[in-house]
């Protein structure tokens, strides 16, 4: 028998690991993971912070109780991961102003459904197919303007709800759930990965392809060889100059990652010595209207998943995520606090710490999610999945119905395991009939 093929995974967060995963048990034997940070997880990713353990990637698991299951959150139960509801459904009834008063819940109400019928209106537009005409179309009125209009109409653009979802609150942390995942394909000791086909540290920067061969070439000078090779960098790494190819990507290819647009998304915690905040029914998530959209926004109080931990989170998206990222975390400390302030009056006690993710600095990242524009169609995604030669491409970014999330990479994976192993077939039976007409 023909010898079997070897394949290289670049990426051990959800989506490569899910690949390699659905490899070794088909009997691929010669498998080897490059990964370019020194832990397995990528987005997904838990840090020590005050007592508890915050999740700075992913946090929910979205998509539960919707017409099909998510495998990630039968994984989870699996593991008996704890998790909380997060019923965002208050939210839009603690908006405050600026001098800290709540708005009226008719008025919050109102603004909701201008927001909501904006967006629907531009949905229609677009869908007819014509962008022009959908920006025609959409009834200037309905532009967000004022602070609270600014606000939920961030709510509804910049963050994706998506059915119910469950905030992983575990001392394990997300991340646990892939751990264990790795744990029932490479050789595990103590809570730690040993096995020698998993490479730590390693930073490609270069696929060189053939016809019936992929060179990998890292960042420290060493060189792999293997028939087919398996993607999995973030659209950000994808639009960035970290990899390049030989011979380059096609046209189409480089183009489709191109229109694919990147989200930033960055959750800031913030540790204090007490609470001052509301808490109980209805009260998780809240709301700071301002003149700037996406000026400190999004806030969720952390005593539902950690009950005392005195922990607040606010979140920013691209621009203004970028902006924080490039300044110093006592200035987003102080910014932070002026808002808090505005709310709350301003005997409130000054943070004691603070945590400032930099998924966009990151260069393995370089973004949160992918985001398809609305009017993308299929056919973007699709170029964006499509192998070149023996490159595969897999991640969140190639998943058509659960991109940006972590449901869609691990669908995402299997899947591209699963093209992989049908080209093998193919391959061998190639062979078989050249061997044959010999
Ligand atoms: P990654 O996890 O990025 O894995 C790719 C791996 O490739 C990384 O480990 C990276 O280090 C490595 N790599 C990159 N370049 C190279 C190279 N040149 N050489 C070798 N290795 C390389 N999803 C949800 O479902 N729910 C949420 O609540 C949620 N919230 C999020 C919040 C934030 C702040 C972020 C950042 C993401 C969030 N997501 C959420 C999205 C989710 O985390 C991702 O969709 C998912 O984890 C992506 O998995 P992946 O395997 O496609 O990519």
């Amino acid at each position: 028998p023909s010898p079997p093929s070897s394949v290289i995974i670049i990426g051990a967060g959800v989506s490569g690991l899910s690949a390699a995963k659905v490899l070794a048990e088909n009997g691929i034997g010669d498998l080897l993971i490059l990964e370019a940070s020194d832990r397995i997880g990528g987005r997904i990713r838990k840090e020590k912070f005050g007592d508890v353990s915050v999740e700075l990637g992913a946090g929910w698991i979205a998509g539960v109780g919707g017409k099909e299951s998510n495998p990630v959150w039968e994984i989870a139960a699996k593991l008996g991961l704890r998790t909380c509801f997060s019923d965002y459904s208050n939210a839009r009834y603690n908006i405050y102003d600026r001098s800290g008063k709540i708005f009226p819940s008719g008025i919050a109400a109102d603004s909701y459904k201008k927001a909501v019928d904006s967006a629907i209106q531009k949905l229609k537009g677009l869908e007819s197919n014509c962008v022009e005409d959908a920006t025609n179309r959409t009834d200037f009125t309905l532009t967000p303007k004022t602070p609270i209009e600014l606000a939920i109409d961030f709510i509804l653009h910049d963050f994706e709800m998506a059915g119910k979802e469950f905030l992983v609150a575990d001392e394990r942390g997300y991340e646990y759930l892939l751990y264990k995942m790795a744990e029932e394909f490479l050789f595990t000791s103590e809570g730690k990965i040993l096995d020698n086909r998993l490479k730590l540290n390693k930073v490609v920067r270069e696929l060189q392809h053939s016809r019936n061969r992929v060179t990998v070439r890292t960042e420290d000078g060493c060189v792999y060889e293997a028939d087919y090779v398996i993607l999995s960098a973030s659209i950000g790494v994808l639009q960035s100059d970290l990899i390049s190819f030989r011979p380059p990507l096609p046209r189409w290819k480089t183009e489709a990652i191109e229109k694919c647009d990147v989200m930033v998304y960055t959750k800031i915690f913030l540790k204090f010595p007490y609470k001052f905040w509301p808490c109980g029914p209805g009260k998780e998530f809240f709301i700071y209207a301002h003149e700037r959209r996406g000026y400190y926004t999004f806030w969720q109080h952390m005593e539902n998943a950690y009950p005392g931990s005195n922990i607040l989170v606010v979140t920013l998206t691209n621009d203004e995520s970028k902006r924080v990222e490039s300044q110093s975390d006592e200035e987003t400390l102080k910014e932070a606090m002026v808002v808090l302030r505005d709310m709350f009056g301003s005997d409130i006690p000054d943070a004691t710490d603070i945590l400032v993710p930099r998924w966009w600095n990151n260069r393995f990242q370089r973004c949160s999610y992918s985001n398809y524009p609305m009017i993308s169609n299929n056919q973007v995604i699709n170029d964006i999945k499509a192998p070149v030669g023996r490159i595969f491409f897999t991640g969140e970014h190639t998943s058509e119905r659960f991109n940006g999330y972590v449901h869609g990479g691990h669908l995402a994976g299997i899947d591209t395991s699963n093209a992989v192993l049908e080209e093998m077939r193919k391959d061998e039976r190639q062979k078989g009939k050249q061997n044959q007409n010999f």
